[in-house]
């Protein structure tokens, strides 16, 4: 089983040979590689952070723009684990990136907290916090 190193989707054609090397072609993101780029896979961190978020509601362009990570990887992640979330239009999270001293503030002051929900992430040498406003109309 081959797994595109842009997206790590299963999904490709072989797409002619290359210098004595088996070329494909991705058919979800059409990215063409080799067998030997085959080893390089987006870290197993990333995609833990990635259905994290879309666990809390973002939406794929959403964590796209935070992670750096092709919505069509995200996609395919959240088809290959047969992620599920409850459907809800009430409420969509915000989310902000800290660092340790802009969080220790942000915690500091009750109002920020009250009536929210709030869940707190590392992200690469920061912090990001997601919050949801739930019980607004
Ligand atoms: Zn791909």
């Amino acid at each position: 089983m081959k797994i595109c190193p842009n997206c790590s989707s299963q999904n490709q054609i072989k797409s002619g040979v290359i210098k004595g090397r088996q070329r494909y072609k991705c058919k979800d993101c059409n990215y063409n590689f080799t067998v030997e780029k085959m080893g390089k896979k987006i870290d197993d961190y990333y995609v833990n952070k990635a259905l994290q978020l879309y666990l809390e509601g973002l939406t794929y362009r959403e964590i796209e723009r935070i992670l750096g990570i092709s919505h069509v990887s995200v996609m395919n992640w959240v088809k290959k684990y047969k992620i599920k979330r409850p459907y809800n239009n009430k409420y969509h999270p915000t989310y902000k990136i800290l660092n340790h001293t802009e969080l220790a503030n942000y915690f500091s002051n009750i109002n920020e907290l009250k009536g929210a929900g709030v869940v707190v992430t590392e992200l690469g040498d920061k912090f990001m916090l997601i919050k949801w406003e739930r019980f607004r109309d």
